[in-house]
């Protein structure tokens, strides 16, 4: 069985990475990597679904028992990928998603240099800041933070394989899956060539 691939979503709070990843996700063969986090469960949000909830002293057991394929600080709390659900998805032959910001993704790119790096980008930083106002998640300091955080993350955008504007979320989507289809395509042909070896 071909092994999967992985794929690496990220880019600003409120560009719509999540709305994009639950639209990928209802295809077949895509699967999210859930994060472990130490920020508080929001109402709407499911434990082992949304995210693992846990405290800031498990997290960093966690951490020291390389338990994690990555993590960074964001805003104040601790963000994590489990490392073995990740890697048992790709032994089964998945395409595995994780969406997560751009240290993260710029930690996972050196560990795994065949990741995919996808960057979405809002159309405009105005437009960023009415949907981060509009979702009503965050209170106007910490919208302030996270477009703050925004400017260090747009500087990496060069290091991603591929940058997206989320002006339209079916052309995003489709987007996506076309990266998705084109790195899946070329991995079989290269073990197709392999085999013939
Ligand atoms: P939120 O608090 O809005 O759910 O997430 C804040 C940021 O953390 C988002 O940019 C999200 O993509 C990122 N994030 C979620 N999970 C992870 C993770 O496992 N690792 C890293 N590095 N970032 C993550």
């Amino acid at each position: 069985m071909s092994k999967g691939s992985l794929f690496v979503i990220s880019g600003p709070s409120g560009t719509g990475k999540g709305t994009l990843c639950t639209e990928l996700l209802k295809q077949d063969n895509i699967f999210l990597s859930v994060s472990a986090t130490t920020r508080d469960k929001r109402v709407g949000e499911t434990e082992g679904v949304t995210y693992y909830y846990t405290d800031t002293e498990s997290f960093k057991k966690m951490i020291d028992a390389g338990e994690m394929l990555e993590y960074a600080v964001y805003s104040g709390n601790y963000y994590g990928t489990p490392k073995k659900a990740v890697c048992d998805m790709l032994e089964e032959g998945k395409n595995v998603i994780l969406e997560i910001e751009a240290q993260g993704a710029l930690k996972v790119k050196d560990l795994l240099p065949e990741a995919v790096l996808i960057f979405v980008v809002p159309p405009s930083i105005s437009e960023l800041r009415k949907r981060l106002t509009e979702r009503g998640r965050e209170d106007s300091a910490e919208i302030e933070r996270r477009i703050e955080a925004a400017k260090w993350e747009f500087s990496q955008s060069p290091k991603y394989n591929y940058v997206i504007v989320n002006d339209e979320l079916t052309r995003c989507v489709d987007e996506t899956l076309s990266i998705i289809k084109a790195a899946n395509e070329r991995q079989q042909m290269i073990e197709r060539l392999l085999n013939e070896i």
